[in-house]
């Protein structure tokens, strides 16, 4: 029988009450390699409730102290890195590489937190009127809480837990049941960096955990990332009952390539982009438009790499380019968007359902696949798939290809390839996207710029990391000062 993990309530790990748990498993070779209990409202209010009763504690400590918890926090993930990385691949499936490059990502958030003495500084003038002056100064919000999904088991809690506990909130986090073990080992090493207990906690489960933290009047903000659905209804649910909320969603992003664009590193980025992360990445691009012809160019080199990536067990061979997906459910929820293009007349090139993985043969495991002649109204070309499946399709010109992009409704990222600047210009203009790349794959920014998705990418208005970040978890006070100067007395 797999460990059930435990929550971390006032600085103290904890088994749960519950008696429904959720299985997690190793993709590359379909082991239970742990459970998730299934959390119920007690349980998630008793950790709201130490988060709230830490905050006054937490808030007063000088902003120079709370930032040595993140230096200590970076040097601490820095020592663990390489351990760091082996658990995300364990848990998600995702590549070796992969996974350092998320730990990487995440702890430069941290990293970003450690300057927040000088992030949190506020602005004054002298003589709004006369002998008046006015200054800003931001303080910390409360309780902050964190839903998070399964794709980036690291990165994704750490986009928001160093800045909001920086800035003088206490957090609880509830990390995906899909994927628990790295955000166990975040607040492990939080609490070995000298964090005070309540400051963060951890409880886990699924709807009814998240509905009970929607609803507790402790909680002052909610930071969500997940499927579109459910971005909405936490947006939703949390407004209504005056939260802050930042809420990301899924999204499915356009490439479009040009045939001036230089052939190998279009190429290379395309797979990235595509197959990374097996596809599981919000970023993902999932349709390649090739315009003005370009499809002559780089069909059949695209094709001809995808045939040749590497598929296998991330958990053992250093080597392989592309891993399984998470679960058995979600791989099959993939071949049934695979079934769908079929029978919407879509042209299947590269089918990644004939790879098999002899070593690991219980993995979840789909190969690199690509379909062309893909048209705009088909399920393939408008639904997140959120695997290893690359649509195709041909417009005449820049215009059209920039049409279709903006006609998916998602708003992550697009990007463009090609060497023309007034093209690269044009798109950046009228691209209805949050989230740009011109020649790059995979335009995620980082720490210190926001992750800016827009329409059905993201509910809210402060988008996480870099000065967003630090507005979301703050609010200011405006303060105007009136000193008359008079005679001073002394007896
Ligand atoms: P998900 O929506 O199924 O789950 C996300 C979180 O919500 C989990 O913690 C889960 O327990 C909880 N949850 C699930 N159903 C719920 C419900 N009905 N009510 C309340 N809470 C619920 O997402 P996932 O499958 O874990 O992750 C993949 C999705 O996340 C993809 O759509 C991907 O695009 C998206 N994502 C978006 C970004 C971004 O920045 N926009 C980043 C990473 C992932």
């Amino acid at each position: 029988m797999a460990e059930t993990v435990k929550l971390l309530i006032n600085g103290e790990w904890v088994a749960s009450d519950a008696t429904e748990t959720t299985p997690v498993h190793n993709p590359s070779d379909g082991t239970e390699i742990a459970a998730t209990p299934v959390c119920g409202e007690a349980e998630v209010n008793r950790a709201v409730q130490a988060a709230a009763e830490a905050f006054p504690g937490w808030a007063n400590t000088p902003a120079v102290d709370r930032a040595r918890v993140m230096f200590r926090l970076v040097e601490l993930m820095e020592k663990n890195f390489e351990a760091l990385a082996q658990l995300v691949t364990r848990e998600n499936g995702k590549t070796l590489d992969d996974s350092r490059g998320e730990v990487r990502r995440g702890m430069e958030v941290a990293e970003f937190a450690c300057g927040v003495p000088a992030l949190l500084m506020g602005d004054s003038l002298e003589n709004i009127a006369r002998e008046i002056d006015c200054d800003t100064i931001r303080q910390s919000m409360g309780v902050s809480v964190g839903i998070t999904p399964f794709n980036f088991p690291f990165m994704v809690p750490m986009w928001t837990i160093p800045v909001a506990l920086a800035c003088g909130n206490t957090y609880v986090l509830k990390p995906s049941e899909r994927v628990p073990l790295s955000a166990i080992r975040i607040g492990e090493l939080l609490t070995e960096a000298g964090l005070p207990p309540g400051v963060f906690s951890i409880v886990h489960g699924g709807k009814d955990a998240v509905d009970a933290l929607l609803s507790h009047s402790e909680v002052k903000t909610v930071s969500f990332v997940g499927s579109t659905p459910v971005a909405k209804y936490v947006y939703e649910t949390g407004t209504r009952n005056g939260k802050r909320v930042q809420s990301a969603g899924g999204a499915k992003n356009y490439m479009i390539v040009l045939p001036d664009a230089d052939l190998d590193s279009t190429v290379a980025a395309v797979m990235g982009s595509a197959y990374g992360c097996a596809g599981e990445r919000c970023m993902a691009g999932s349709v390649l438009v090739c315009a003005e012809g370009a499809g002559e160019r780089f069909l059949d080199p695209l094709s001809e790499t995808a045939r040749k990536f590497r598929l296998g067990p991330t958990d053992r061979d250093p080597d392989v380019q592309m891993g399984p997906v998470v679960t058995q459910t979600h791989l099959e929820r993939i071949h049934q968007h695979i079934e769908n293009g079929l029978s919407e007349g879509a042209e299947l090139i590269v089918d990644g359902r004939d790879v098999k993985v002899e070593e690991a043969p219980n993995g979840f495991y789909l190969g690199a696949t690509i379909f062309d002649q893909v048209t705009p109204e088909m399920s393939i070309a408008r639904e997140e798939i959120f695997g290893p499946v690359l649509s195709t399709m041909h417009t005449d010109d820049l215009e059209g290809a920039i049409a279709r992009c903006n006609a998916s409704g998602y708003g992550n990222a697009a990007v463009l390839f090609t060497s023309s600047g007034g093209a690269a210009r044009k798109f950046r203009h009228e691209v209805n996207v949050g989230m740009v790349g011109i020649n790059v794959g995979v335009p995620a920014p980082m720490a210190f710029f926001p992750f800016s998705g827009w329409n059905n990418s993201f509910f809210g208005d402060l988008h996480v990391q870099g000065s967003e970040g630090i507005s979301f978890f703050t609010r200011q006070k405006v303060t105007i000062t009136r000193w008359i100067e008079t005679k001073r007395q002394f007896f």
